[in-house]
């Protein structure tokens, strides 16, 4: 919670399918200065109630040092707000969903907002007023603050939540929603929790910056031995997404088989990887024996979901000749795995011709722009 004496006046929450995402403006009540900060806070969907119980009190102190209504007290719903009531947005599925709840449990009017709107007005607002916020990403130069040298306009925005939407900018407010597909965040998320120990988004980032994914990737060297030159594909291109996995298992097996059991069984010691292998339901004396760690699926789960988001980002943006894409969406999180993935494959399939950026603040695009929608 901000400290003692600031004064919250201003709430948007962007409810997606995973994560609902709090921005609120702060400033101190006794200062001065003009001004005040923005403050970003997620929470899981599924946990809305600590989210609205997060608001409640920012509430309650908005209340208090304002002398306004008893704090919490519910009004009629609908009712207008009197000046020091607090001004809640909300948009994604959560503001439909949950609408009857939020305005119960604060007591206060929401003002719903479109999505796909809220979520460019974010995004022009990350581009037009918020220095180093907006950078590309390459191996050599990780984190570079650059902004498009010509027009802003028209662009792709890739948003990657739960599942993915793409939507084509053409100028302030206009825009069109081009594309989707359901493999996106979501789907890493539920697979991970599947296929591995870990219990959390970030566990499962940790594990894919310390996996190999060629212990479970065909490579394209794995089926010619070496590289396909003729085609531009190097021995290490991923041929197919964990077409490796039937055969190492069923080598391990046969292995321990021979060797009479598991105790001959040659696998890799997922310990020194995960930790948490050893306490996850999943883990039964056959995934033991397995010759690939949670870390090696982890990685490769992270990059078949991201090269394929790539690949189709690529092609809308052929196909609306577009070139310059974003990328939003919590589910890239500031990974580096992830960005170099994205960036690698619109610049590999471009020819260097299409740049990708990325942001900062990528989680809170939605919520941002419901913020901005209605200033106090
Ligand atoms: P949505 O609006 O659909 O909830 P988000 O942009 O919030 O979409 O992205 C949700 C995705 O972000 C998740 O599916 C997951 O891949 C990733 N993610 C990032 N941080 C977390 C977290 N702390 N918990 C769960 N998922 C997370």
């Amino acid at each position: 919670l901000p400290n003692h004496t600031a004064v919250v006046s201003h709430i948007a929450i962007d409810i997606g399918g995973s994560l609902a995402k709090l921005v609120y403006f702060s400033r101190e009540a006794h200062s001065t200065e003009p001004g005040g900060r923005l403050n970003f806070i997620s929470f899981e969907t599924e946990h809305i109630d600590q989210c609205l119980e997060f608001i409640r009190h920012l509430n309650h102190k908005h209340q208090a040092l304002n002398g306004g209504s008893r704090p919490g007290s519910p009004k009629t719903p609908g009712s207008p707000g009197g000046s020091s009531d607090l001004c809640v947005m909300a948009t994604g599925g959560g503001a439909y969903k949950y609408y009857d709840m939020i305005r119960e449990v604060l007591g206060v009017d929401v003002l719903r907002e479109d999505e796909m709107e809220c979520l460019i007005i974010g995004l022009d607002f990350f581009i037009s007023e918020i220095p180093r916020e907006v950078f590309t990403y390459s191996e050599t130069d990780p984190m570079h603050f650059a902004l498009p040298s010509d027009n802003v306009y028209p662009y792709l925005l890739v948003n990657i939540g739960s599942g993915v939407s793409f939507l084509k900018v053409t100028g302030p407010r206009n825009y069109q929603r081009v594309g989707g597909t359901s493999l996106g965040g979501g789907t890493l998320w539920g697979l991970l929790s599947l296929l591995t120990g870990a219990r959390t988004f970030d566990e499962m980032l940790e594990l894919a910056s310390n996996g190999d994914n060629s212990k479970v990737d065909m490579l394209v060297g794995d089926i010619y031995g070496t590289d396909y030159g003729k085609i531009g594909l190097k021995s290490t291109t991923i041929a197919s997404s964990f077409g490796k996995v039937f055969r190492m298992k069923r080598q391990a097996e046969s292995e321990a088989e021979d060797s009479g059991g598991l105790g001959g069984a040659e696998h890799e010691d997922d310990e020194e990887h995960d930790p948490n292998d050893d306490n996850s339901s999943s883990s039964s004396a056959h995934d033991k024996r397995r010759p690939f760690s949670s870390a090696d699926i982890s990685r490769s789960l992270l990059y078949a979901i991201s090269n394929n988001i790539g690949q189709i980002a690529f092609l809308q943006s052929q196909i609306h000749k577009l070139s310059h894409i974003y990328f939003g969406g919590s589910f890239i999180r500031g990974h580096t795995q992830t960005m170099n993935t994205l960036s690698y494959a619109i610049k590999f399939w471009s020819k260097g011709a299409t740049q990708a950026y990325f942001l900062r603040h990528e989680g809170y695009l939605g919520a941002v722009g419901a913020f901005l929608k209605r200033q106090p």
